[in-house]
């Protein structure tokens, strides 16, 4: 569903993503996985249209999107700072996304009470976000998102702000909910564990590169660098 031909980002001269090329499946959960600094967040903002690459090619269904703007590429987003509405109910905040397609009022409704209970959050409907617990409030993000029923969700370290009971509480609601719609995910983390427990491929990052794309097992069993072992090996 996704193709990055050779796609490389520098600021003022110096890379932040060397030239990068590889194919995601539709459904896939992808992960970049890598420590600070590695270029994850450059090559997510790439493909979600908030950056320019400086050459190559994005494909998303056999179409180039590199001359889109990040609306007009049509996925899902869902950031560390999901700066939900405040001033809007949870319901508003699912509702929101959904002002760009020429629903009905009915449908829209619809598709919110259908997203509510994707969340499990139809009880708090009527709620305004700071009314939520920090994990709520990141599903409300994920609900947004996905409303608007993206063919790629992305998603930047979006359990970063939450304490650790949270973090894995929320880790398998987006397990859950990826097996759920089959939509195709690519997840920001520098957390290990996690990359392993929810994803169908790791992209592992180090200076600007992808530097091995695998299955979470092959990667941990068959560690192709150096890199990518010792990563491995800090994580237990
Ligand atoms: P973290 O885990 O800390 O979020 P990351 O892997 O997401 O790190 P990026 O944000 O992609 O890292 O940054 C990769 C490199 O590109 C870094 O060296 C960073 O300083 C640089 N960089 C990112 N954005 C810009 C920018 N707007 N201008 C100049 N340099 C940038
Ligand atoms: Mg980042």
């Amino acid at each position: 569903v996704l193709v990055l031909d050779a796609v490389a980002k520098s600021y003022a001269g110096v890379p932040a993503l060397a030239p990068t090329s590889f194919a995601i499946e539709k459904g896939e959960f992808l992960t970049l996985l890598g420590p600070s600094g590695s270029g994850k967040s450059t090559l997510l903002k790439l493909i979600a249209g908030f950056e320019t690459p400086t050459s190559g090619a994005i494909l998303l269904r056999s179409l180039e999107i590199s001359g889109l703007s990040p609306a007009q590429r049509q996925l899902g987003m869902v950031f560390q700072s999901y700066s939900l509405f405040p001033h809007l109910t949870v319901a508003k905040n699912i509702e929101y996304g959904l002002k760009r397609r020429k629903w009905s009022a009915e449908r829209r409704r619809a598709r919110v009470a259908e997203m509510l209970a994707i969340v499990k959050l139809e009880h708090r409907a009527n709620a305004l976000p700071a009314e939520l617990s920090g994990g709520q409030q990141q599903r409300v993000a994920v609900a947004r998102a996905l409303a608007y029923d993206p063919d790629v969700l992305l998603m930047d370290e979006p359990l970063g702000a939450l304490d650790r009971t949270l973090r894995l509480e929320m880790e398998s609601e987006i397990k859950r909910i990826h097996g759920q719609l089959g939509t195709t995910f690519i997840y920001v983390t520098h957390d290990q564990q996690e990359a392993m427990h929810l994803s169908t491929r790791i992209a592992i990052m180090n200076n600007s590169q992808v530097v091995a794309l695998g299955r979470p097992d092959d990667l941990f069993r068959n560690p192709p660098n150096v890199f990518t072992a010792e990563f491995f090996s800090d994580a237990t």
